[in-house]
């Protein structure tokens, strides 16, 4: 990068620490809850949950993954272009009008609906050019999906198809992060009598895949050879119920620094709405996050702050961009505190932050602010960046 300040401006004010040897970890982890028998689909999609699609699908392609997955094809498209050639699959429903966009690209898309289906043969016959398709099945989820008894015969369809390469069959679990697990088996059992059905006719497809994070954390994989890990990858539960194998570890962390220390008086109320009043006088710190960077403004007088190990309360409203913290005597303006995210002792975790927000780690991490750069760590040592808010990239040569 040109611009030889550019560390040491990233790291002032708000911005993001994600670990890429960590990242690389889970994915490992990941693969070995797996097994041999199941190839890896990381699910890059909303910006690899705001990690950046572009370096969590580089080392997850490195780690072995056999797909990237988005959900968008715009987003499949910003892959292509930075230089990502591995198979990439839209994992949602694709937006029909970007269809044209997407076989020129190579990415495979997700039939779910008659419309998706329609869009795709109609713009691979017309553009004369071969796309892939995974068939999305609805077992239970009841979101996106034909049901099993459309399925079959649209697989032939498929299959017969000669602009259609028919890759993939799949399906979503409703409830796999529950600790009753009655439904994701009835889903399985859904999906394997489907497979049953398609192998008869010889029309099963390449890959077959089922699981998500909470599927794989809870080993539900049936028939499939390959799982859609998301929120995993990044080291975080999918929720309270599921345990995640060991070895899983977050991966990122936010950081900011502290804009301006002063002190209240008993009485005195601080922020919009003074939300919080002191009941004797404290030293606060004003820190530039709010919930413009993603910070949820439900952690208005719940949430805390670390500095220097130690927990420093938020006071008072979140606001757009800005958040107050009770902080130690010796806190000087300058310094560093940790928002939120892993490896910090004492500080949020995602999962505090989703639990006092009332909403999943999921929210919370693609909420992360376009204008927080990230920061990637390779042994402890910065070595690449990407400002979502100028779509711009680069490496840091030291
Ligand atoms: C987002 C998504 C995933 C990944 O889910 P995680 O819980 O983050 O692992 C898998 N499959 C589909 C269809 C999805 O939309």
């Amino acid at each position: 990068m040109g611009e030889p300040n550019l560390l040491n401006r990233f790291r002032s004010g708000t911005h993001a620490l994600v670990d890429l040897d960590r990242l690389e970890a889970n994915i490992h982890s990941i693969r070995e809850t797996a097994g041999p028998g199941l190839d890896l689909l990381a699910v890059v999609k909303a910006s690899a949950y705001g990690h950046g699609s572009v370096e969590v699908a580089r080392s997850a392609l490195q780690c072995g993954a056999a797909m990237l997955g988005v959900a968008r094809i715009e987003e499949g498209l910003e892959l292509r272009r930075s230089g990502v050639t591995a198979p990439i699959l839209v994992i949602g429903p694709p937006n029909v009008a970007e269809i044209d966009q997407a076989i020129a690209a190579g990415l495979e898309l997700s039939v779910g609906a008659r419309s998706a289906l329609d869009a795709a043969l109609g713009t691979a016959h017309r553009l004369k050019t071969v796309l892939g398709v995974h068939l999305k099945v609805d077992t239970g989820m009841h979101r996106y999906g034909f049901f099993p008894d459309e399925a079959v015969n649209i697989a032939r369809g498929l299959r017969e198809d000669p602009m259609i390469d028919f890759a993939g069959i799949f399906s979503h679990f409703s409830s796999a992060d529950e600790a009753d697990l009655t439904e994701t088996h009835r889903q399985q059992r859904g999906f394997e009598s489907l497979l049953d059905e398609l192998d008869r006719e010889r029309l099963g497809p390449r890959w077959v895949h089922l699981a998500n994070s909470a599927g794989i954390a809870n080993r539900v994989f049936g028939r499939s050879n390959l799982v859609r890990a998301g929120i995993m990858m990044y080291g975080v539960p999918p929720s309270d119920d599921v345990v995640v194998p060991a070895g899983i570890e977050p991966v990122s962390q936010v950081r900011s620094t502290i804009a301006r220390v002063f002190s209240i008086q008993a009485g005195q109320g601080v922020s919009y709405g003074h939300a919080y009043v002191a009941d004797r006088g404290e030293r606060l710190a004003v820190i530039p996050v709010g919930y413009a960077d993603g910070l949820e403004r439900h952690l208005s007088n719940r949430g805390w702050f670390l500095h220097q190990g130690r927990r420093c309360p938020i006071r008072g409203r979140v606001s757009m961009d800005q958040t107050l913290i009770t902080v130690p005597d010796d806190a000087v303006e300058g310094d560093y505190v940790v928002v939120f995210g892993a490896g910090a002792g004492d500080a949020m975790t995602l999962v505090d932050v989703a639990r006092l927000s009332d909403t999943i780690p999921h929210e919370v991490m693609t909420r992360l602010g376009s204008r927080v750069p990230r920061i990637y760590h390779r042994s402890g040592i910065p070595v690449s960046w990407w400002l979502p808010m100028t779509a711009e990239r680069g490496a840091f040569t030291n």
